[in-house]
């Protein structure tokens, strides 16, 4: 079976074989290595002045964030990962601010400039890079360069789960980057990752805030290469190997080639797009046959891709581009799409899912 859910992904036969080794205790010199070396390499990759990382998945992170950045933040909803930072703030009974839109819709920069100059307590920013419930990339970079300019002391808190490891990220105006383990680092599910700002720096020395989620006690001791709590080991070990057989640069440019090229061939087949504004992390459909086609990829040609979630359950499906993967995988992918829209007599096969995909990824490369 093809795992191209957009999470978890599919972890490579190196990365399995680097986590195999006999348990290391936390506490040794030889872990603390593998912990220095992520630590450099997270930082190098973020561009950022700092990183932690924390056993947890990624909401873990998200919480630890707000409860730890934000006094009244203003949240961007289009989607199910939008809307989990509205539920972090009232459960922790936090003032806020939303804009919700529609999951293929994102705010524009004007719309938030607006809502800022409106009320001078916001003081904080969240927001998805991609939001995985559509799709949807938002305009992180001129949102954020925007809301500097009228507040220069207003943090910008990404959840890039979805877009870190996939794209280049410039995070010149960003102070919060959270990342996790599972999506494109191809990792096991079970650990965060936030990259860290001058001006996040700090406010966790100010804001000391929360017990597991403390990140001033989390920082101090992650600058000495380890965890204020038992480390999530195995997940360490395996960032470790990511990063000796990733190249970076190829990642990235080889996850763009596969986006545009799945997305150009899906549409040859008269398939719709849903996002206005489609990531690179993943491609994503939107068809009333869903159920129906992803029931036939999974059981007769072993493609396993995403449904949607809530309103779009069954109205949308997500194929992922993020981490490794061969491109004869991708190309069977849609291949086996268009078998499938055979299969259902909404259109007649005639190969030419892989010639579109073939032709753009070629183009491109
Ligand atoms: C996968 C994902 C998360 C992480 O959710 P967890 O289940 O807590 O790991 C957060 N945000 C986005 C955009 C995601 O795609």
């Amino acid at each position: 079976m093809l795992l191209f859910t957009p999470g978890p992904t599919p972890i490579p036969e190196s990365i399995r074989q680097a986590m195999a080794i006999p348990t290391l205790h936390h506490r040794t010199k030889e872990f603390e290595s593998y912990f220095e070396f992520c630590r450099i390499k997270l930082i190098e990759l973020m561009n950022m002045q700092d990183v932690l990382m924390l056993a947890s998945s990624g909401s873990g992170a998200m919480e630890a964030s707000i409860r730890t950045f934000c006094k009244k933040p203003l949240c961007i909803n289009s989607g199910k990962f939008g809307e989990r930072f509205v539920k972090i703030a009232k459960v922790y009974n936090m003032p806020f601010v939303e804009i919700l839109n529609d999951w293929d819709t994102a705010p524009n920069s004007d719309e938030i400039a607006n809502i800022l100059k409106q009320d001078n307590e916001i003081d904080s920013i969240c927001i998805q890079m991609c939001e995985s419930a559509g799709g949807l990339r938002h305009n992180v970079e001129s949102i954020a360069k925007v809301a500097k300019e009228i507040n220069k002391d207003i943090v910008i808190i990404v959840d890039a789960i979805t877009a870190l490891g996939v794209e280049e990220i410039d995070t010149t105006n960003i102070d919060v980057l959270i990342g996790g383990s599972q999506k494109a680092f191809m990792l096991p599910p079970g650990m965060a990752i936030i990259g860290l700002s001058g001006l996040a720096l700090d406010l966790i020395d100010k804001n000391d805030i929360g017990f597991y989620f403390n990140l001033k006690t989390e920082l101090k001791n992650q600058r000495k290469n380890t965890t204020a709590w038992t480390s999530p080991t195995t997940i360490i070990i395996g960032l470790a190997k990511y990063f000796e057989i990733a190249n970076i640069k190829d990642i990235y440019k080889e996850t763009k080639q596969r986006a545009i090229a799945t997305r150009e061939s899906l549409k040859s087949l008269n398939l719709k797009i849903y996002p206005k504004n489609p990531a690179l992390a993943m491609t994503t459909i939107y068809n009333e046959d869903s159920l129906k086609i992803r029931k036939i990829l999974k059981e007769k040609y072993y493609v396993n891709i995403a449904g949607g979630q809530d309103k779009l359950k069954d109205s949308i499906f997500r194929i992922n581009h993020m981490g490794i993967i061969p491109i004869n995988e991708a190309l069977w992918v849609v291949n086996a799409i268009e078998l499938t829209l055979n299969d259902l007599n909404i259109r007649k096969f005639d190969g030419n899912a892989s010639k579109v995909f073939l032709e753009n990824y070629f183009k491109q490369g």
